[in-house]
Protein backbone atom coordinates (compact mmCIF):
# COMPACT_ATOMS: atom_id res chain seq x y z
CA UNK A 1 0.00 0.00 0.00
CA UNK A 2 1.18 3.37 -0.33
CA UNK A 3 0.36 6.93 1.33
CA UNK A 4 1.48 10.42 -0.03
CA UNK A 5 3.07 12.86 2.57
CA UNK A 6 2.77 16.31 1.35
CA UNK A 7 5.20 18.80 3.10
CA UNK A 8 4.29 22.28 3.10
CA UNK A 9 5.43 24.14 6.24
CA UNK A 10 6.56 21.27 8.36
CA UNK A 11 10.28 20.57 6.51
CA UNK A 12 11.25 18.03 8.83
CA UNK A 13 11.68 14.39 9.54
CA UNK A 14 11.86 15.07 13.91
CA UNK A 15 8.80 15.49 15.87
CA UNK A 16 6.80 15.35 12.55
CA UNK A 17 2.71 13.52 13.32
CA UNK A 18 1.71 13.62 9.87
CA UNK A 19 5.30 12.34 8.20
CA UNK A 20 5.20 9.39 11.38
CA UNK A 21 0.89 8.90 10.11
CA UNK A 22 1.87 8.27 6.83
CA UNK A 23 4.43 5.73 7.63
CA UNK A 24 2.20 3.68 9.56
CA UNK A 25 -0.26 3.99 6.89
CA UNK A 26 1.08 2.11 4.42
CA UNK A 27 4.63 0.25 3.33
CA UNK A 28 5.57 2.56 0.55
CA UNK A 29 5.56 6.56 1.00
CA UNK A 30 5.41 9.36 -1.21
CA UNK A 31 7.22 12.51 0.62
CA UNK A 32 6.22 15.06 -1.79
CA UNK A 33 6.75 19.06 -1.84
CA UNK A 34 5.04 20.81 -4.59
CA UNK A 35 6.29 23.71 -6.31
CA UNK A 36 2.84 25.44 -6.49
CA UNK A 37 2.71 28.57 -8.68
CA UNK A 38 -0.06 30.08 -6.74
CA UNK A 39 2.29 30.74 -3.95
CA UNK A 40 4.12 32.94 -6.31
CA UNK A 41 0.68 34.26 -7.57
CA UNK A 42 0.09 35.39 -4.10
CA UNK A 43 3.73 36.71 -3.90
CA UNK A 44 4.96 34.46 -1.14
CA UNK A 45 7.59 33.44 -2.95
CA UNK A 46 9.59 36.47 -1.92
CA UNK A 47 13.48 35.59 -2.83
CA UNK A 48 15.25 35.14 0.67
CA UNK A 49 12.24 32.77 1.46
CA UNK A 50 12.58 31.28 -1.75
CA UNK A 51 16.52 30.46 -1.30
CA UNK A 52 16.09 29.63 2.67
CA UNK A 53 13.33 27.34 1.36
CA UNK A 54 15.87 25.71 -1.26
CA UNK A 55 18.00 24.80 1.76
CA UNK A 56 15.06 23.29 3.66
CA UNK A 57 14.36 21.15 0.99
CA UNK A 58 18.15 20.34 0.37
CA UNK A 59 18.36 18.96 3.84
CA UNK A 60 14.77 17.36 4.02
CA UNK A 61 15.79 15.06 1.47
CA UNK A 62 19.29 14.12 3.39
CA UNK A 63 16.73 13.57 6.26
CA UNK A 64 15.04 11.64 4.02
CA UNK A 65 18.09 9.59 2.35
CA UNK A 66 19.16 8.59 5.55
CA UNK A 67 16.24 7.08 6.30
CA UNK A 68 15.92 4.84 3.11
CA UNK A 69 13.47 7.50 1.20
CA UNK A 70 14.00 10.72 -0.94
CA UNK A 71 12.09 13.86 -1.44
CA UNK A 72 10.25 14.09 -4.29
CA UNK A 73 9.49 17.71 -5.77
CA UNK A 74 7.15 18.41 -8.36
CA UNK A 75 6.20 21.58 -10.28
CA UNK A 76 2.13 22.36 -10.52
CA UNK A 77 -1.30 23.25 -9.07
CA UNK A 78 -0.78 21.68 -6.10
CA UNK A 79 -4.39 19.28 -6.42
CA UNK A 80 -3.67 18.61 -9.84
CA UNK A 81 -0.04 17.27 -9.02
CA UNK A 82 -0.83 15.41 -5.85
CA UNK A 83 -4.32 14.05 -7.56
CA UNK A 84 -1.68 12.81 -10.56
CA UNK A 85 0.84 11.26 -7.85
CA UNK A 86 -2.13 9.36 -6.50
CA UNK A 87 -3.61 7.97 -9.75
CA UNK A 88 0.58 7.30 -10.66
CA UNK A 89 0.89 4.98 -7.66
CA UNK A 90 -2.46 4.24 -6.54
CA UNK A 91 -2.03 5.96 -2.83
CA UNK A 92 -4.83 5.65 -0.56
CA UNK A 93 -4.16 8.26 1.85
CA UNK A 94 -2.46 11.73 1.61
CA UNK A 95 -1.13 13.35 4.86
CA UNK A 96 -0.65 16.96 5.40
CA UNK A 97 -0.31 19.52 8.74
CA UNK A 98 -3.08 21.75 8.99
CA UNK A 99 -2.66 25.21 8.06
CA UNK A 100 -3.58 27.80 9.76
CA UNK A 101 -4.16 30.76 6.99
CA UNK A 102 -6.76 31.44 4.18
CA UNK A 103 -4.65 29.79 1.79
CA UNK A 104 -4.07 26.53 3.37
CA UNK A 105 -7.42 26.09 4.46
CA UNK A 106 -8.54 26.75 0.63
CA UNK A 107 -6.14 24.17 -0.74
CA UNK A 108 -7.36 21.82 2.49
CA UNK A 109 -10.97 21.82 0.89
CA UNK A 110 -9.84 21.53 -2.46
CA UNK A 111 -7.59 19.12 -1.84
CA UNK A 112 -10.21 16.73 0.54
CA UNK A 113 -12.89 17.16 -2.80
CA UNK A 114 -10.45 16.23 -5.38
CA UNK A 115 -9.16 13.43 -3.35
CA UNK A 116 -12.53 12.17 -2.38
CA UNK A 117 -13.70 11.32 -6.03
CA UNK A 118 -10.45 9.14 -6.51
CA UNK A 119 -11.19 7.00 -3.85
CA UNK A 120 -8.21 8.47 -1.62
CA UNK A 121 -8.68 10.08 1.90
CA UNK A 122 -7.18 13.21 3.23
CA UNK A 123 -5.75 13.11 6.70
CA UNK A 124 -5.08 16.52 8.33
CA UNK A 125 -2.48 16.31 11.59
CA UNK A 126 -3.06 19.10 13.96
CA UNK A 127 0.00 19.68 16.44
CA UNK A 128 2.34 19.68 13.16
CA UNK A 129 3.06 23.47 12.99
CA UNK A 130 2.31 25.37 15.82
CA UNK A 131 3.02 23.90 19.49
CA UNK A 132 -0.95 23.80 20.46
CA UNK A 133 -3.77 23.81 17.70
CA UNK A 134 -5.45 26.74 16.95
CA UNK A 135 -8.84 26.07 18.71
CA UNK A 136 -7.53 23.96 21.64
CA UNK A 137 -8.29 26.37 23.77
CA UNK A 138 -10.88 29.11 23.43
CA UNK A 139 -12.46 31.46 26.09
CA UNK A 140 -16.48 30.49 26.74
CA UNK A 141 -18.77 31.88 23.86
CA UNK A 142 -15.91 32.66 21.41
CA UNK A 143 -13.70 30.62 18.80
CA UNK A 144 -10.38 32.29 19.41
CA UNK A 145 -8.87 34.24 22.01
CA UNK A 146 -8.71 38.18 21.37
CA UNK A 147 -6.07 38.92 24.12
CA UNK A 148 -2.86 37.72 24.85
CA UNK A 149 -2.53 37.12 28.68
CA UNK A 150 -5.65 34.60 29.27
CA UNK A 151 -4.89 32.59 26.08
CA UNK A 152 -1.14 32.55 27.56
CA UNK A 153 -2.87 31.19 30.92
CA UNK A 154 -4.87 28.83 29.34
CA UNK A 155 -2.11 28.06 26.49
CA UNK A 156 0.64 27.00 29.57
CA UNK A 157 -2.18 24.89 31.61
CA UNK A 158 -2.73 22.76 28.44
CA UNK A 159 0.59 21.26 27.82
CA UNK A 160 1.96 20.32 24.46
CA UNK A 161 1.08 16.57 23.13
CA UNK A 162 4.39 14.06 23.80
CA UNK A 163 7.01 13.67 21.28
CA UNK A 164 7.11 11.85 18.03
CA UNK A 165 10.08 9.56 17.16
CA UNK A 166 11.13 10.19 13.27
CA UNK A 167 10.49 6.97 11.16
CA UNK A 168 13.34 5.05 11.42
CA UNK A 169 12.73 3.45 7.76
CA UNK A 170 11.40 5.46 5.01
CA UNK A 171 10.69 3.25 1.55
CA UNK A 172 9.65 5.08 -1.54
CA UNK A 173 7.82 3.64 -4.78
CA UNK A 174 8.96 4.36 -8.49
CA UNK A 175 8.07 8.01 -8.51
CA UNK A 176 9.02 10.81 -11.42
CA UNK A 177 10.37 14.16 -9.38
CA UNK A 178 12.25 17.22 -10.63
CA UNK A 179 15.41 18.24 -9.41
CA UNK A 180 15.76 20.49 -6.56
CA UNK A 181 15.74 23.57 -6.23
CA UNK A 182 19.17 25.07 -5.58
CA UNK A 183 20.08 28.13 -3.34
CA UNK A 184 22.03 29.52 -5.84
CA UNK A 185 19.82 29.98 -8.50
CA UNK A 186 17.99 32.57 -6.84
CA UNK A 187 18.43 36.43 -7.67
CA UNK A 188 18.04 39.46 -4.90
CA UNK A 189 18.69 37.42 -1.92
CA UNK A 190 19.79 39.70 0.93
CA UNK A 191 23.88 39.59 1.55
CA UNK A 192 23.50 38.07 4.59
CA UNK A 193 20.66 35.22 4.87
CA UNK A 194 20.99 32.81 7.35
CA UNK A 195 21.38 29.41 6.15
CA UNK A 196 18.11 26.91 6.30
CA UNK A 197 17.70 23.05 6.84
CA UNK A 198 16.79 20.90 9.76
CA UNK A 199 19.82 20.08 10.56
CA UNK A 200 21.29 24.03 10.38
CA UNK A 201 17.63 24.26 12.94
CA UNK A 202 19.04 21.57 15.34
CA UNK A 203 22.67 22.38 15.66
CA UNK A 204 21.14 25.89 16.15
CA UNK A 205 18.83 24.94 19.29
CA UNK A 206 21.42 22.73 20.62
CA UNK A 207 23.44 25.30 21.43
CA UNK A 208 20.60 27.88 22.21
CA UNK A 209 19.39 25.56 24.74
CA UNK A 210 23.49 24.78 25.92
CA UNK A 211 25.11 27.60 26.56
CA UNK A 212 25.90 28.20 29.73
CA UNK A 213 24.79 31.84 31.40
CA UNK A 214 24.07 32.77 27.39
CA UNK A 215 21.50 31.90 25.11
CA UNK A 216 18.45 31.41 26.46
CA UNK A 217 19.58 31.42 30.04
CA UNK A 218 20.33 34.95 29.21
CA UNK A 219 17.11 35.42 27.41
CA UNK A 220 14.81 37.02 29.78
CA UNK A 221 17.63 40.07 30.63
CA UNK A 222 19.03 40.04 27.26
CA UNK A 223 16.17 39.76 24.63
CA UNK A 224 15.68 43.57 23.84
CA UNK A 225 18.90 44.35 23.82
CA UNK A 226 19.49 45.39 20.27
CA UNK A 227 23.28 45.37 19.38
CA UNK A 228 23.50 42.36 21.99
CA UNK A 229 21.52 40.04 19.31
CA UNK A 230 20.45 37.95 22.31
CA UNK A 231 17.51 36.26 21.12
CA UNK A 232 17.48 32.66 19.58
CA UNK A 233 16.78 33.73 15.80
CA UNK A 234 14.96 30.09 15.52
CA UNK A 235 12.12 32.45 13.62
CA UNK A 236 12.88 31.42 9.81
CA UNK A 237 13.19 27.53 11.36
CA UNK A 238 10.01 27.68 13.07
CA UNK A 239 8.21 29.74 9.88
CA UNK A 240 9.49 26.49 7.99
CA UNK A 241 8.39 23.78 10.06
CA UNK A 242 12.26 22.52 10.18
CA UNK A 243 11.93 22.67 13.54
CA UNK A 244 9.29 21.60 15.74
CA UNK A 245 7.25 24.50 18.02
CA UNK A 246 6.38 21.49 19.98
CA UNK A 247 9.53 20.23 20.79
CA UNK A 248 11.10 23.52 21.31
CA UNK A 249 8.48 23.97 23.76
CA UNK A 250 8.94 20.71 25.38
CA UNK A 251 12.77 21.12 25.59
CA UNK A 252 13.07 25.08 26.75
CA UNK A 253 10.53 23.42 29.79
CA UNK A 254 13.11 20.55 30.39
CA UNK A 255 16.14 23.48 30.54
CA UNK A 256 13.89 25.62 33.38
CA UNK A 257 14.63 28.37 34.66
CA UNK A 258 13.27 32.53 34.17
CA UNK A 259 15.28 32.71 30.50
CA UNK A 260 13.43 29.56 29.33
CA UNK A 261 10.06 30.63 31.24
CA UNK A 262 10.62 34.08 29.20
CA UNK A 263 11.26 32.20 25.65
CA UNK A 264 8.39 29.90 25.99
CA UNK A 265 5.90 32.90 26.47
CA UNK A 266 7.48 33.91 22.73
CA UNK A 267 6.66 30.83 21.41
CA UNK A 268 2.81 31.42 23.02
CA UNK A 269 2.49 34.25 21.10
CA UNK A 270 3.41 32.54 18.11
CA UNK A 271 0.54 30.15 19.02
CA UNK A 272 -1.75 33.08 19.60
CA UNK A 273 -1.54 34.87 16.14
CA UNK A 274 -2.10 31.64 14.50
CA UNK A 275 -5.58 30.75 16.35
CA UNK A 276 -6.28 34.60 15.55
CA UNK A 277 -5.47 34.06 12.13
CA UNK A 278 -7.53 30.96 11.55
CA UNK A 279 -10.35 31.86 13.37
CA UNK A 280 -9.85 35.16 11.17
CA UNK A 281 -8.80 34.86 8.00
CA UNK A 282 -9.33 38.01 6.66
CA UNK A 283 -7.39 39.93 9.30
CA UNK A 284 -3.94 38.94 6.68
CA UNK A 285 -5.31 42.23 4.85
CA UNK A 286 -8.81 43.93 6.72
CA UNK A 287 -8.16 45.65 9.92
CA UNK A 288 -9.03 42.46 12.92
CA UNK A 289 -10.97 46.18 14.85
CA UNK A 290 -11.70 49.19 13.09
CA UNK A 291 -10.17 52.55 14.13
CA UNK A 292 -11.84 54.56 11.97
CA UNK A 293 -8.51 55.78 10.29
CA UNK A 294 -7.71 58.00 7.28
CA UNK A 295 -4.06 56.64 6.99
CA UNK A 296 -1.94 58.98 4.98
CA UNK A 297 -0.48 57.48 2.07
CA UNK A 298 2.94 60.18 1.20
CA UNK A 299 4.82 57.84 -1.21
CA UNK A 300 8.46 60.11 -0.83
CA UNK A 301 8.20 59.36 3.24
CA UNK A 302 7.14 55.89 2.59
CA UNK A 303 10.00 55.21 0.42
CA UNK A 304 12.46 56.47 2.57
CA UNK A 305 11.17 54.04 5.65
CA UNK A 306 11.90 51.31 3.04
CA UNK A 307 15.13 52.31 2.09
CA UNK A 308 16.50 53.34 5.77
CA UNK A 309 16.37 57.29 5.34
CA UNK A 310 14.24 58.85 7.33
CA UNK A 311 16.46 60.57 9.65
CA UNK A 312 15.60 58.84 12.65
CA UNK A 313 19.00 56.74 13.11
CA UNK A 314 17.26 54.05 15.12
CA UNK A 315 14.71 53.09 12.73
CA UNK A 316 16.84 53.31 9.79
CA UNK A 317 19.23 51.09 11.21
CA UNK A 318 16.44 48.84 11.81
CA UNK A 319 15.33 48.99 8.38
CA UNK A 320 18.76 48.19 7.00
CA UNK A 321 19.45 45.24 8.95
CA UNK A 322 16.20 43.89 7.37
CA UNK A 323 17.51 44.97 3.69
CA UNK A 324 21.01 43.38 4.87
CA UNK A 325 19.62 39.89 6.55
CA UNK A 326 16.15 39.23 5.77
CA UNK A 327 15.85 39.11 9.26
CA UNK A 328 14.90 41.87 12.11
CA UNK A 329 15.37 42.23 15.73
CA UNK A 330 11.68 42.25 17.25
CA UNK A 331 12.43 45.35 18.93
CA UNK A 332 13.69 47.03 16.04
CA UNK A 333 10.22 45.64 13.94
CA UNK A 334 8.48 47.10 16.62
CA UNK A 335 9.82 50.48 16.67
CA UNK A 336 10.27 50.41 12.80
CA UNK A 337 6.52 49.18 12.55
CA UNK A 338 5.52 51.85 14.90
CA UNK A 339 7.07 54.66 13.14
CA UNK A 340 5.43 53.80 9.69
CA UNK A 341 1.75 53.23 11.12
CA UNK A 342 1.92 55.47 13.84
CA UNK A 343 4.48 58.49 13.24
CA UNK A 344 3.97 58.71 9.44
CA UNK A 345 0.52 57.37 10.05
CA UNK A 346 0.94 55.26 7.07
CA UNK A 347 -1.39 52.73 6.02
CA UNK A 348 -0.19 49.17 8.11
CA UNK A 349 -0.53 47.03 5.05
CA UNK A 350 1.86 48.86 3.00
CA UNK A 351 4.60 48.29 5.77
CA UNK A 352 3.63 44.37 6.18
CA UNK A 353 3.95 44.06 3.00
CA UNK A 354 7.83 45.27 2.81
CA UNK A 355 8.47 43.57 5.70
CA UNK A 356 7.12 40.34 3.61
CA UNK A 357 9.03 41.09 1.00
CA UNK A 358 11.88 40.70 2.81
CA UNK A 359 11.93 38.85 6.39
CA UNK A 360 12.44 34.98 5.97
CA UNK A 361 10.54 34.07 8.31
CA UNK A 362 7.82 36.46 6.85
CA UNK A 363 4.93 34.42 8.10
CA UNK A 364 0.71 35.52 7.67
CA UNK A 365 0.07 35.02 11.09
CA UNK A 366 2.92 36.41 12.90
CA UNK A 367 3.98 39.39 10.50
CA UNK A 368 -0.03 41.06 9.60
CA UNK A 369 -1.04 40.41 13.17
CA UNK A 370 2.14 42.21 14.73
CA UNK A 371 1.49 45.01 12.53
CA UNK A 372 -1.95 44.83 13.87
CA UNK A 373 -0.86 44.94 16.97
CA UNK A 374 1.56 48.14 16.64
CA UNK A 375 -0.88 49.48 14.23
CA UNK A 376 -3.24 49.49 16.88
CA UNK A 377 -6.00 48.14 14.69
CA UNK A 378 -5.29 44.34 16.50
CA UNK A 379 -5.05 42.91 19.58
CA UNK A 380 -3.00 45.62 21.35
CA UNK A 381 -4.87 46.37 24.51
CA UNK A 382 -3.85 50.35 24.37
CA UNK A 383 -4.24 50.94 20.80
CA UNK A 384 -3.21 54.56 20.32
CA UNK A 385 -0.04 54.51 22.66
CA UNK A 386 2.91 55.42 20.30
CA UNK A 387 6.77 54.36 20.40
CA UNK A 388 8.54 57.29 20.71
CA UNK A 389 12.14 56.01 18.48
CA UNK A 390 14.01 58.13 20.75
CA UNK A 391 13.17 56.91 24.14
CA UNK A 392 13.12 53.27 22.66
CA UNK A 393 17.00 53.78 21.18
CA UNK A 394 18.43 55.11 24.70
CA UNK A 395 16.99 52.31 26.00
CA UNK A 396 17.46 49.33 23.82
CA UNK A 397 20.46 50.59 22.30
CA UNK A 398 22.43 52.94 25.04
CA UNK A 399 25.50 53.07 23.81
CA UNK A 400 24.62 53.36 20.69
CA UNK A 401 26.04 50.23 18.89
CA UNK A 402 23.09 48.80 17.00
CA UNK A 403 22.88 52.25 14.87
CA UNK A 404 26.30 52.20 14.24
CA UNK A 405 26.45 48.74 12.83
CA UNK A 406 23.67 49.39 10.69
CA UNK A 407 24.09 53.07 9.42
CA UNK A 408 27.74 53.55 8.51
CA UNK A 409 27.45 57.03 7.75
CA UNK A 410 27.28 57.70 11.30
CA UNK A 411 29.78 54.89 12.14
CA UNK A 412 32.25 58.49 13.73
CA UNK A 413 30.01 59.67 16.23
CA UNK A 414 30.27 58.37 19.45
CA UNK A 415 27.71 56.94 22.43
CA UNK A 416 24.28 57.74 22.60
CA UNK A 417 24.83 61.06 20.53
CA UNK A 418 24.17 58.94 17.67
CA UNK A 419 20.49 58.74 18.21
CA UNK A 420 20.20 62.28 17.54
CA UNK A 421 22.77 63.49 15.31
CA UNK A 422 23.36 67.55 15.23
CA UNK A 423 22.22 69.31 12.15
CA UNK A 424 25.88 70.14 11.22
CA UNK A 425 26.75 66.47 12.08
CA UNK A 426 24.26 65.60 9.34
CA UNK A 427 25.18 67.04 6.68
CA UNK A 428 28.75 66.93 7.29
CA UNK A 429 28.34 63.09 7.37
CA UNK A 430 25.77 62.78 4.38
CA UNK A 431 22.80 61.53 6.75
CA UNK A 432 19.51 63.05 6.07
CA UNK A 433 17.63 65.87 7.82
CA UNK A 434 14.77 63.84 10.53
CA UNK A 435 11.85 63.59 7.89
CA UNK A 436 9.29 64.77 10.74
CA UNK A 437 9.32 66.30 13.74
CA UNK A 438 8.36 63.69 16.65
CA UNK A 439 6.21 65.72 18.76
CA UNK A 440 4.42 67.00 15.69
CA UNK A 441 3.63 63.40 14.36
CA UNK A 442 2.69 62.43 17.90
CA UNK A 443 0.12 65.34 18.09
CA UNK A 444 -1.51 64.46 13.98
CA UNK A 445 -2.05 60.51 15.57
CA UNK A 446 -3.70 61.69 18.53
CA UNK A 447 -5.90 63.45 16.50
CA UNK A 448 -6.55 61.16 13.81
CA UNK A 449 -7.59 58.84 16.48
CA UNK A 450 -9.90 61.29 17.90
CA UNK A 451 -7.96 61.62 21.45
CA UNK A 452 -7.16 64.99 21.34
CA UNK A 453 -3.34 66.79 21.44
P1 LIG B 1 13.06 34.94 19.86
O1 LIG B 1 12.99 36.16 20.67
O2 LIG B 1 14.19 34.01 20.08
O3 LIG B 1 11.67 34.20 20.08
C1 LIG B 1 11.49 32.80 19.83
C2 LIG B 1 10.36 32.58 18.88
O4 LIG B 1 9.14 33.05 19.43
C3 LIG B 1 10.49 33.30 17.56
O5 LIG B 1 11.34 32.61 16.68
C4 LIG B 1 9.06 33.38 17.10
O6 LIG B 1 8.65 32.18 16.48
C5 LIG B 1 8.29 33.53 18.40
N1 LIG B 1 8.01 34.95 18.63
C6 LIG B 1 8.77 35.85 19.28
N2 LIG B 1 8.14 37.04 19.33
C7 LIG B 1 6.98 36.90 18.68
C8 LIG B 1 5.89 37.76 18.40
N3 LIG B 1 5.85 39.04 18.77
N4 LIG B 1 4.87 37.27 17.68
C9 LIG B 1 4.87 35.98 17.27
N5 LIG B 1 5.85 35.13 17.53
C10 LIG B 1 6.89 35.57 18.22
N6 LIG B 1 7.78 36.79 13.49
C11 LIG B 1 7.79 35.86 12.53
O7 LIG B 1 8.12 34.72 12.79
N7 LIG B 1 7.43 36.18 11.24
C12 LIG B 1 7.08 37.45 10.89
O8 LIG B 1 6.76 37.68 9.73
C13 LIG B 1 7.08 38.45 11.89
N8 LIG B 1 6.76 39.73 11.58
C14 LIG B 1 6.75 40.68 12.59
C15 LIG B 1 6.38 41.99 12.27
C16 LIG B 1 6.34 42.97 13.26
C17 LIG B 1 5.91 44.37 12.92
C18 LIG B 1 6.70 42.64 14.57
C19 LIG B 1 6.66 43.67 15.66
C20 LIG B 1 7.07 41.35 14.90
C21 LIG B 1 7.10 40.35 13.92
N9 LIG B 1 7.46 39.02 14.22
C22 LIG B 1 7.45 38.08 13.23
C23 LIG B 1 7.69 38.59 15.62
C24 LIG B 1 9.13 38.65 16.11
O9 LIG B 1 9.68 39.91 15.85
C25 LIG B 1 10.02 37.57 15.51
O10 LIG B 1 9.41 36.31 15.65
C26 LIG B 1 11.37 37.51 16.19
O11 LIG B 1 12.02 38.75 16.11
C27 LIG B 1 12.22 36.42 15.57
O12 LIG B 1 13.48 36.38 16.16
P2 LIG B 1 13.94 35.20 17.09
O13 LIG B 1 13.64 33.90 16.46
O14 LIG B 1 15.35 35.48 17.47
O15 LIG B 1 12.97 35.40 18.33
Amino acid sequence: SVSVMLFTSDLRVHDQPALAAAVRDATEVVPLFVRDPGIHRAGFDAPNRRAFLADCLASLDDGLRRRGGRLVVRSGDVVDTVCRVVTGTGARSVHIAAGVSGYAAGREEALAAALAALGCALRVHDGVITALPPGRVTPANRDHFAVFTPYFRRWAAAGVRPEVTAPRRITVPEVAGEALPARAEVAGVSPGLAVGGEEEGRRRVKSWLARAGSGVDAYEERHDDLAGDATSRLSPHLHFGTLSATELVRRARDRGGAGAEAFVRQLAWRDFHHQVLAARPDAARADYRTRGDRWRDDEKEITAWREGRTGCPIVDAGMRQLRHEGWMHNRARLLTASYLAKTLYADWRTGAAHFLQLLVDGDMANNQLNWQWVAGTGTDTRPNRILNPLAQARRFDADGSYVRRWVPELASVPGPAVHDPAPADRARLGYPAPLVDLGEARDRFSRARGLGD
